[in-house]
C-alpha cells in the first residue's frame, strides 16, 4: 500500500511536470527507468531535493530483472483530452498586409516571372520519365520525359543507395532526432563526413541539411571570424551571396571568371586584411566553367583563400567523382571546397571540406550548423553509398556515358540551328531571352509533346537571358533526343522563336 502512494505521488508530480508527456510518463512506469527520468526533471529533482518526493526503492535502475510489484505497474488515469469545439479556420491578414502581398505577386505575374511548381513524381523503375499531372484539370497521371533534373547520373533510384537508406531506416528510424551537438551526431554522420574528407583530400568535412545552407553558414561564419574582405564572382550562387551579404564585411564582386577584373580588385584591397575569394566551379545556368588553377593562383598571390562551390560537379567530373578541380589537379590548391548530396549523388544534404581548424571553426559558430536538426541517418548511409559508388569504376561508367549523352544532345541541338549557349559543361542552354516566350515553350512542350524542361527566368538568370536549362543523364538516348528536337521545331516555328546557323552570345 505504502509503495502504491509513493508511486501515485510520483505520476502526480510527474504529470505537473512541463517536460514529460504522459506517454513517457506510462513508458518510465512500465519500463521502470522511472528514476532516471525523474532525476534528470527539473521540477521532479526540485521535488527530490525538497522530500516531497521519493522514489520507490524498486525504481532504482539496479535491479533490472526484478520483478515488479503488479500495483506498481497501474497507471494513473490520465486527464482525457477534449477535443475543440471550434474548428481552427484560415483567417485573412489585415487588409493592408494582403493588398502589399497581392501587389508583389501581381507585378511577378505582369512581367511573366511569377513561378509555378511543376508537379512531377519522377519514376524509379523508368529513368529519365515522371507522373505528371499536365493541366489542373487533367488529372490522371501521364508519363512525361525529364530533361532538367539535377538527379545527372540517376543515383538517387540506384538499388544500393535506396537499399542503404531503407535498411538504415528500418534500423534508426527516420529522423535524426536533434541538432548535431543534442542527439542527433550518428555514426552514418561520423562516416559521412570522414568519406567526403577523403574524398577532396582534406582534413576534415562538415555536413549541413543542404549546401544552401553550408554556402551561406561558412561564408558569414568565416567571413566575420577572419573579419575578410570578401571576393565574389559576378555568377555566383544565391547562397554564397548570401553568405557574404550576412558576414557585413566588405564585399567586391569581379566580373565572370575575369581574372583582370578581379587582380584590379585585389591590388585595392587593404593590404593588411584576411581575403577570401569565392567562385564555383561549374556554373549552373549558364553552364560556363572557372579557371580554377589560374583562379586560385592569383587569389593566393594576395595571401586569399579560396572558397570553390563544386555543386554541379561532385560525383561527375574526376577519377573518383571529386569535382572539377579534381579533374583538373587542383583540388590542393582549394582552401575550402563546398558541395551538394542533392545532386549527382542524388540525396539531400550539403557540405564543406578543409583545414581541421577551419572546419573546427565553422563547426563551432556557425549558426546554420548549430540551430536546426541534422540530416537523417539514412541520408546519411544513402550518401556513404552513393559516392563509393562513384568514386569506383561503376562511377567511373556513368559518367563516361553522362559525358556521350550530353555531348550529343549539344550536337544535335546545334546543328538542328538551335540557340545553345556556348559552354563546356554537362549543362546545355537553349537561349530564349524572353520571359514569357520561355514559359510558354515549357507549357507547350509539356502539354503537347509530354517533355518536361523547367523555363528559367530572373532572378535565375538576368533579365533578357531567360533560357531553357536541358540536362541529359546517362539514361538519356539519341532517339530520345531526336523526338525533342521535333517538338522544339514545333514549338519554335509557334513562338516564331529565331533559329541561328552560328549563334554566339557571350556567356
Ligand atoms: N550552389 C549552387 C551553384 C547551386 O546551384 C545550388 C543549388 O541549386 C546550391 C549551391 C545549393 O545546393 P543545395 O541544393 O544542396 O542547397
Amino acid at each position: 500500500m505504502a509503495s502504491l502512494i509513493k508511486t501515485a505521488a510520483v505520476a502526480v508530480a510527474m504529470r505537473k511536470c512541463p517536460f514529460l508527456s504522459n506517454e513517457v510518463l506510462s513508458f518510465a512506469l512500465k519500463s521502470r527507468s522511472l528514476s532516471m527520468f525523474a532525476k534528470k526533471c527539473p521540477v521532479m529533482s526540485k521535488l527530490m531535493t525538497q522530500g516531497v518526493v521519493t522514489l520507490p526503492a524498486t525504481y532504482d535502475l539496479k535491479g533490472e530483472n526484478e520483478a515488479v510489484p503488479e500495483e506498481e505497474l497501474k497507471l494513473p488515469t490520465l486527464t482525457k483530452l477534449e477535443a475543440p469545439t471550434q474548428k481552427n479556420e484560415a483567417q485573412p491578414l489585415p487588409p493592408k498586409y494582403d493588398s502589399i502581398l497581392n501587389d508583389n505577386i501581381e507585378a511577378k505575374k505582369r512581367d511573366s516571372t511569377y513561378r509555378t511548381f511543376q508537379v512531377l513524381s519522377r519514376t524509379a523503375e523508368k529513368k529519365p520519365y515522371a507522373m505528371a499531372r499536365t493541366t489542373p484539370l487533367q488529372l490522371e497521371d501521364e508519363d512525361v520525359s525529364v530533361w532538367c533534373s539535377n538527379d545527372y547520373l540517376g543515383m538517387s533510384s540506384h538499388p544500393k543507395v535506396t537499399g542503404a537508406v531503407i535498411d538504415t531506416i528500418n534500423r534508426h528510424g527516420v529522423g535524426a532526432g536533434g541538432t548535431r551537438s543534442i542527439g542527433g551526431t550518428s555514426h552514418y554522420h561520423v562516416e559521412l563526413e570522414d568519406t567526403l574528407a577523403d574524398l577532396h583530400g582534406k582534413d576534415s568535412a562538415l555536413l549541413f541539411s543542404s549546401c544552401y545552407v553550408a554556402n551561406d553558414t561558412t561564408l558569414q561564419t568565416l567571413g566575420r571570424v577572419l573579419n575578410a574582405e570578401i571576393y565574389s564572382d559576378q555568377g555566383n550562387h544565391a547562397s554564397m551571396i548570401a553568405g557574404i551579404n550576412n558576414s557585413r564585411m566588405p564585399k567586391f564582386v569581379f566580373r565572370h571568371n575575369d581574372l583582370d577584373h578581379l587582380e584590379e580588385l585585389l591590388v585595392k584591397g587593404d593590404p593588411d586584411r584576411m581575403k577570401i575569394v569565392a567562385f564555383e566551379s561549374v556554373y549552373s545556368m549558364t553552364g560556363t566553367i572557372a579557371p580554377i588553377e589560374e583562379l586560385c593562383d592569383l587569389a593566393h598571390k594576395y595571401n586569399a583563400l579560396t572558397f570553390v562551390d563544386e555543386v554541379h560537379a561532385v560525383g561527375l567530373y574526376g577519377y573518383h567523382g571529386a569535382g572539377l578541380a579534381e579533374e583538373r589537379g587542383m583540388a590542393h590548391k582549394i582552401d575550402i571546397v563546398s558541395g551538394t548530396l542533392g545532386k549527382a549523388y542524388g540525396l539531400v544534404g550539403g557540405y564543406i571540406a578543409s583545414t581541421g581548424p577551419l572546419i573546427d571553426v565553422v563547426r563551432s559558430l556557425g549558426s546554420g550548423l548549430i540551430f536546426t536538426t541534422s540530416i537523417p541517418p539514412s541520408t546519411a548511409a544513402g550518401a556513404v553509398t552513393s559516392i563509393n559508388i562513384l568514386a569506383q569504376q561503376e562511377g567511373r561508367e556513368l559518367r563516361l556515358r553522362h559525358r556521350a549523352a550530353y555531348n550529343i544532345l549539344r550536337v544535335k541541338l546545334l546543328k538542328a540551328g538551335f540557340p545553345v549557349l556556348d559552354c563546356p559543361s554537362h549543362i546545355v542552354p537553349l537561349h530564349i531571352g524572353d520571359a514569357l516566350k520561355a514559359t510558354l515553350c515549357m507549357d507547350t512542350l509539356l502539354e503537347k509533346h509530354k517533355l518536361y524542361v523547367q523555363a528559367i527566368n530572373y532572378p535565375t538568370v538576368p533579365r533578357g537571358r531567360e533560357l531553357l536549362r536541358f540536362v541529359a543523364t546517362p539514361y538519356h538516348t539519341p532517339r530520345m533526343m531526336d523526338y525533342l528536337i521535333s517538338a522544339l521545331d514545333d514549338v519554335w516555328s509557334n513562338l516564331d522563336l529565331p533559329k541561328c546557323e552560328n549563334f554566339s552570345l557571350k556567356n
